[in-house]
């Protein structure tokens, strides 16, 4: 049997909540909203009754901003709109993201009043010189002590890490993937940096200070993440930005990887990264001839961009056949090449 299908009502708090200013960020613009109020949150929540099917699986989600930086009695008047659709039934549950030095005990009592089961934290980096770098105003430490709260407090929890920051090597983003997997989080979103307009980032950009990363480059270091979350049973539920209206306006996005289908990139190297050491296995014991079995739903992954894995593996000496199957993974055959 079939479980429900989840829907999820984004509701968007602007740049409002937080005081700080990172250089790579400009909450309104990618946001797209200008102020925080119930509202706002109430005519966005409006968009979606009309097509929405009540139930428990479904979940209001506050993105944007630094929801639990807002005004304690804001966070309040916030919640009221959800609260009804809780007590309504339309939804089960509450998700928001947040700065890792906004969650503390008196916080977390407020979310746990208004049902709010998941919490994502806006970690970036777990290297304090990156951090520094981009203004963040936090450290490695306090999103170490806000997971340890949230998870005490029995809140699912979520880690947004982003690539190609200014100062940031591979191995530093690498150092971060592999702290952000001991803390053991539920979920982790992975974004690489853009330069958007009307940042301080966008100044050091003109300057020829800052180099953003083209999209092969960050689609590699995500690919990489990917395989060491999944590999380690961390789901990540997102690779690159939502590219809505607002962020991809003319003019809007200044430099970096941005690609409609950047999460699409990175699914396809994670599976050419995957499948490597067994194609270079077979080819190494003069098995060239690969026969790929592939479920139909996963053929352009496989293949990836323009056939770019076919490919890559080619060039290793594999001479390549894509066969699809109604098995539910990819399996491989090597036939000696005579
Ligand atoms: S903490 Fe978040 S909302 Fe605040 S400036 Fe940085 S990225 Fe933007």
């Amino acid at each position: 049997m079939k479980g429900k299908v989840m829907s999820i009502i984004p509701i968007f708090i602007p740049h409002a909540g937080c005081p700080h200013q990172c250089v790579f960020c400009n909450q309104k613009k990618i946001s797209g909203q200008k102020t925080a109020s119930a509202e706002a949150v109430r005519q966005q929540i409006e968009k979606y009754l009309q097509w929405i099917k009540p139930g428990k699986e479904n979940e209001a989600a506050f993105y944007g901003g630094s929801f639990t930086g807002l005004d304690m009695n804001l966070q309040e008047e916030l919640f009221k709109p959800v609260d009804k659709l809780l007590q309504e039934g339309i939804i089960g549950s509450v998700r928001l993201s947040t700065r890792p030095d906004y969650i503390d005990e008196e916080r977390l009592a407020l979310l746990k009043k208004h049902n709010v089961s998941t919490v994502e934290l806006g970690v970036q980096s777990l290297d304090d010189s990156v951090l520094e770098l981009a203004g963040r105003g936090h450290n490695a430490a306090s999103v170490v002590k806000a997971v340890e709260l949230l998870r005490a407090h029995g809140f699912k929890t979520g880690l947004q890490l982003m690539c190609g920051m200014p100062g940031q090597t591979e191995a530093s983003f690498m150092d971060t993937v592999a702290e952000s997997i001991a803390l053991k989080p539920d979920m982790v979103r992975l974004y690489p940096l853009l330069v958007i307009k009307d940042t301080p980032l966008e100044e050091t950009y003109r300057s020829g200070k800052f180099t953003p990363l083209g999209v092969e480059a960050a689609a590699e270091l995500c690919a990489a993440a990917l395989q060491k979350f999944t590999g380690n049973g961390i789901n990540v539920i997102r690779i690159g930005l939502q590219p809505d209206d607002e962020l991809c306006s003319p003019g809007n996005i200044v430099a970096g990887p941005f690609h409609p289908a950047f999460g699409e990139i990175v699914k396809s190297m994670a599976v050419r990264n995957e499948l490597m050491p067994q194609i270079m296995a077979l080819v190494n014991a003069g098995r060239s001839k690969i026969k790929i079995y592939v479920p139909q739903n996963m053929e352009s992954k496989l293949r990836g961009q323009h056939n770019s894995n076919i490919k890559c593996w080619q060039k290793m000496g594999a001479c390549i056949e894509v066969i699809k199957t109604k098995n539910a993974s990819i399996y491989l055959e090597g036939e000696n090449n005579e």
